[in-house]
């Protein structure tokens, strides 16, 4: 019913190079039970944008239409450039760039108004999830975007990225992920049930080709969002292949 995806963030990552090395890779087989996104760095989308090969997304977007805001990119931008999905709250967002919830909620806005598809990002840090409070960092983070537009669910992809599993090597157990997925749907159903039921919830931090599989078994992981390992061709190939 809910199709995998699984999406590669190169962050500040990648090349040229690698983005034809890619769609190279990804045009030897035949991939027809997964989506696979690619989200590289701004100045690297147009060398994706007319590939078959692979859904294209971008790693942030502007809160504004359009105006002096120098640096930033616009949904409308970004839309013009090929780009289908936008990466909203990810974790580095949030801590390093500062990025409140009512910003990410205004981002959200925009991606959805311009059709693009928002893969919204949580996830618990390792203070919280020790504290017990993992289940409650996810309600806050899912209201701050759902409560007011439950409408919303439907047009997103969401990324379950616990912050401790984030380019550490240590993933969260499938049984810790399919948990907070578990919870996650939950949270969501309390706003659209039916929506709830059929947006992919993807699993992120320090995915690999070899737990992957695993992962992605649990009933309510729907794939990935693949940070260090989708900076190599023939691993992210690995781990797209893996989706159920
Ligand atoms: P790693 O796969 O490098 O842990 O990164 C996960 C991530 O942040 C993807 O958005």
């Amino acid at each position: 019913m809910r199709k995998p995806l699984v999406a590669a963030n190169w962050k500040m990552n990648g090349s040229d190079a690698l983005a034809r090395e890619l769609t190279a890779a990804l045009a030897t087989v035949n991939l027809v039970n997964v989506d696979v996104l690619v989200c590289p760095p701004a100045t690297l989308l147009h060398t994706l944008a007319s590939t078959e090969q692979c859904l294209l997304g971008a790693q942030n977007l502007s809160q504004y239409t359009s105006g002096a805001y120098t640096g930033e990119l616009s949904a409308s931008l970004l839309t013009e450039a090929g780009v289908r999905f936008v990466l909203v709250g990810h974790s580095e967002r949030r801590t390093l760039f500062a990025e409140s919830d009512l910003v990410l909620a205004e981002k959200m806005q925009q991606a959805i108004a311009h059709g693009l598809t928002p893969v919204y990002c949580i996830g618990e840090n390792l203070q919280q999830r020790q504290q017990e409070k993992t289940g409650q960092v996810l309600a806050k983070q899912l209201a701050a975007v759902y409560a007011s537009h439950p409408e919303f669910i439907a047009k997103s992809v969401i990324a379950y990225e616990p912050v401790w599993a984030i380019g550490t090597g240590e993933a969260a157990t499938p049984e810790q992920a399919q948990q907070a997925h578990a919870e996650v749907r939950q949270q969501l159903a309390q706003y659209d049930s039916k929506a709830a039921a059929t947006v992919r919830i993807l699993y992120g931090g320090s995915v690999n080709s070899k737990n992957a599989t695993e992962l992605f078994g649990q009933p309510d992981i729907d794939g990935g969002l693949v940070g260090g390992a989708s900076l190599n061709a023939e691993e992210f190939l690995h781990i797209c292949q893996s989706a159920k």
